[in-house]
């Protein structure tokens, strides 16, 4: 049996669902391709409570269903679990693609990160709210560590299929709090290269706060996309050639460099960072050196965190922004990384 055949059957069985057998509940989010909702199925999935979230989507849905039904073939931990897309022709504005997902959680690393008690309150999700260890630099350590390790182990699944998310931001991570662990959502911008879908890359869509400084990814050497045969042919010497995973690895390093220094985690001091680091031509070593000797004492704790166990936090930070992708750690190599050796970050990444 072939796995294309395995997949086909799978797509026939699974449950799928219309219009009639959703129950809209909350707006969630609305941006300038989708409505999010959180909403409830009446026709229940079988080991499930029917509680998903729905987005309403325009002509983009259409590449998002795409990668969420591929995703859940290929690396089906990484992301939030999908339930089922289809075209919807009754609304007024004409034909829109819905997306079902699971409800995961309340929580994005986004509205996490806000909160003064991170990284404390991400520690209470994973372990549960009893099980809080005594509070310090070491344990921050450890809390962010976990963090990071989910978060590279979530991409490189990704990266491992062959799609690059492109849009990898706190906004677009949220907590599962089935399996205690943080997923990527939103798929609208990713690219998936290997076949060629969404081959033109859509600049607009990006995220300007957390995309690395290349942007095009592939724009400039593939200026047209090819039919799907021929991207397929090609596309693993093109991934080589471009690395373009290395585009969501940046934006993992700016989610890191958030999570150390509680000054840059709203979006004017990410901007203000983004400016002041252009301008040390996008060295993050040299950012240090002009920032430390007058530092605030919230960042001179930042650093301090990230010095910890002989500076393996600063080194991985350092290895995964940087200006030309080709000189950024792969997520696969991250994971590899002395920094996540530490005995300490077994007590909180058992569930992984
Ligand atoms: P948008 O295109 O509007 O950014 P997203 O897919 O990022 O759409 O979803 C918008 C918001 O909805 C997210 O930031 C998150 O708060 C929430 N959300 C999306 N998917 C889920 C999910 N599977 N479980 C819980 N909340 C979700
Ligand atoms: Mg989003």
């Amino acid at each position: 049996f072939d796995m294309f055949v395995l997949a086909f059957v799978e797509r026939i069985f699974r449950p799928s669902y219309k219009k009639d057998d959703i129950v809209l509940g909350k707006k969630l989010g609305e941006g300038a391709f989708g409505v999010v909702y959180r909403a409830s199925l009446t026709k229940k999935p079988s080991s499930r409570d029917g509680e998903v979230v729905l987005k309403k989507a325009t002509e983009y849905g259409a590449v998002e269903i795409w990668m969420n039904e591929r995703v859940r073939r290929a690396c089906a931990n990484s992301c939030a679990d999908f339930v089922h897309g289809f075209l919807e022709n009754s609304g007024k504005k004409g034909s829109e693609y819905w997306l079902i997902w699971k409800f995961e959680g309340e929580s994005t690393l986004a509205d996490l990160l806000q909160n003064k008690e991170f990284p404390y309150n991400v520690e209470a999700l994973i372990l549960g709210e009893d099980q809080k260890m005594p509070k310090g630099l070491e344990r921050e350590n450890i809390i962010v560590q976990t963090v990071m390790r989910q978060l590279l182990f979530a991409l490189d699944g990704l990266h491992s299929t062959g799609i690059v998310h492109r849009d990898f931001k706190p906004q677009n991570i949220i907590f599962s709090e089935d399996s205690r662990t943080f997923k990527i959502i939103d798929l609208g911008a990713a690219a998936d290269l290997r076949v060629g879908i969404n081959y033109i890359p859509k600049e607009f869509l990006l995220d300007p706060r957390y995309a690395a400084p290349e942007q095009y990814i592939m724009s400039t050497q593939t200026p047209s996309a090819p039919s799907a045969p021929v991207a397929t042919a090609l596309s693993p010497v093109l991934w080589q050639l471009n690395l373009p995973d290395r585009f969501d690895i940046y934006s993992a390093g700016l989610i890191f460099l958030q999570m150390a220094f509680p000054s840059l985690r709203s979006d004017s001091a990410l901007i203000q960072f983004n400016r002041q680091l252009k301008r040390c031509d996008y060295d993050l070593i040299a950012w240090r050196k002009t920032v430390e000797p007058r530092a605030s004492p919230d960042l001179r704790r930042g650093f301090e965190l990230l010095d910890l166990d002989g500076g393996g936090g600063w080194e991985l930070l350092t290895s995964m922004v940087r200006y030309k992708a080709r000189q950024r750690t792969s997520a696969k190599a991250a994971l590899a990384h002395p920094y996540f050796n530490k005995e300490g970050l077994l007590a909180l990444s058992f569930m992984q």
